[in-house]
């Protein structure tokens, strides 16, 4: 089953592209590498012991004696997939139809018993699938720090909120990237998720109209505080002039005092002789 799910998955990538696929136990088999190869999608991901039909590798007490770092590796001639099995402090296999055992380097591990760290040989296809699985670690490490509180004897909306929350959490580690790259300070995941929630509320929406069915998070108390999402604030959906008190004209490049109000972002800007802030405030990325 496990395998099929995978070729489930793979069905629309396209063939020849050398895509390299990473996955855990749950789905290796020495089937499913060998299908994928003839797809053109390159594997490596850590196997069960009975999934590997008669691949006869060191036993883990023989590999034990030889002590940390400890390896034995075997090649499919046929499809030119490895199997490599390593020893740590338990022996792992590993299944690759791109890289194998070689070459071999020390990585750092801790020892235990010593209380320091060591180095410790290890195989090339153990440390590319440490590189790459780490992601899912972090994926599900920081999902969980926002999981969902809603209580539901139904499991599929559990796994809508799960779904939607990956999906939030992942588009966090791009937009982290993005700023990186622009050498921008990052936004921290819980601001982000803020912007994320009153942008679909507001973005290209007319004001005063709340969307069926969506929460009525943002009462206009609240949203006299907070500054819209640049998204909404650029979004030139329906920024109307409106009458109002006087108070402080809300861009931040501003010192004035203002009647005039957006009826959207319902935050006070000025229009006067000298400055537009109601159109610098809608047209400018920067303010
Ligand atoms: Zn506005
Ligand atoms: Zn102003």
């Amino acid at each position: 089953m496990g395998g099929d799910v995978v070729m489930n998955m793979v069905k629309n990538l396209e063939e020849g592209k050398n895509y390299k696929l990473f996955a855990d136990n749950l789905f290796s088999s020495l089937n499913l590498v060998k299908q994928l190869k003839e797809k053109g999608i390159m594997y490596v991901g850590t196997v069960r012991e009975n999934r590997l039909k008669g691949c006869k590798l060191k036993r883990e007490k023989a590999l034990s004696k030889e002590g940390r770092g400890a390896m034995d590796s075997k090649v499919d001639t046929d499809s030119n997939i490895t199997v490599v099995r390593w020893y740590d402090n338990k022996k792992v296999d590993v299944i690759s139809s791109f890289i194998g055992a070689e070459p071999v380097a020390n990585v750092n591990r801790w020892d235990k018993k010593a209380k320091k760290k060591v180095e410790v040989h290890c195989p090339a296809v153990i440390r590319t699938y440490n590189k790459h699985m780490g992601g899912v670690d972090l994926l599900d490490s920081l999902t969980a720090l926002s999981k969902s509180k809603i209580k539901t004897r139904r499991w599929y909306i559990y796994l809508f909120y799960h779904t939607i929350n990956m999906i939030v959490v992942t588009s966090w580690l791009m937009c982290r990237r993005h700023c990186k790259l622009l050498q921008q300070s990052p936004v921290k995941l819980s601001d982000f998720q803020q912007l994320v929630a009153d942008s679909l509320l507001m973005v290209e929406r007319l004001p005063g109209r709340p969307a069926a069915g969506s929460p009525r998070l943002l009462q206009s108390s609240q949203i006299q505080e907070r500054r819209p999402a640049i998204d909404v604030r650029l979004d030139r959906v329906d920024h109307m002039p409106m009458h109002g008190t006087r108070q402080w004209c809300k861009n931040p490049s501003c010192c004035q005092k203002s009647s005039l109000l957006c009826a959207k972002c319902n935050i006070h800007l000025c229009l006067n002789k000298e400055r537009n802030c109601l159109r610098d405030y809608h047209t400018k990325k920067t303010l």
